[in-house]
């Protein structure tokens, strides 16, 4: 299966989840906040699909991309973060598809958006770091998600683009 079909699938399964904790979830087009700390881990396939939605941008918006590379730093805004929105949206990798979601990690640990503490999602069912809701039962980190394609390599996205 190509990484383009993965997705495919992926997509549909995510959007199931999105839809079960929708009453939680307030993510809106104007926020941006889980983009604007975008130095995120991802594998080296899901940096090829991404460079592929570069490839694919208008020249002014290459640039401007281009021009967010040259000052990216980690724990800074993501480079693909354009006027508060991402430029590469469907090409975007696993990390930043199932962000905004509550799920059972390792050691069943349950992950929340960081923003749980700004007030947004979860936020009416999340307290002293605990959840009470049922979270996601499916670990959707980015490695036991890729797991049964060749992914490669894992690092934070401004080490890769150092190599770039
Ligand atoms: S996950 Fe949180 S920070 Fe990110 S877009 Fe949704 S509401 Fe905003
Ligand atoms: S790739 Fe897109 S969705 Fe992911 S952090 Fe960057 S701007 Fe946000």
């Amino acid at each position: 299966m190509s990484y383009q079909e993965f997705l495919k699938e992926f997509d549909k399964k995510l959007a199931s989840y999105f839809e079960v904790q929708k009453d939680y979830i307030c993510c809106r087009c104007w926020c941006s906040e889980c983009c604007e700390q975008g130095d995120y881990p991802i594998s080296q396939i899901e940096l090829e699909y991404l460079m592929q939605g570069f490839a694919e941008l208008s020249l002014d918006m290459k640039r401007l991309v281009q021009e967010n590379f040259k000052h990216f730093q980690s724990g800074g805004a993501c480079p693909f973060l354009i006027d508060k929105k991402c430029s590469v949206y469907n090409y975007r990798p696993i990390i930043c598809r199932v962000h905004g979601l509550a799920y059972l990690c390792r050691d069943n640990i349950v992950k929340v958006p960081y923003c749980v503490n700004t007030g947004k999602n979860f936020s009416s069912v999340y307290n002293d770091g605990q959840i009470s809701i049922e979270p996601i039962k499916e670990n959707l980190d980015t490695a036991p998600v890729l797991k049964n394609m060749p992914y490669g390599e894992i690092r934070n996205l401004a080490d890769w683009l150092v190599d770039l």
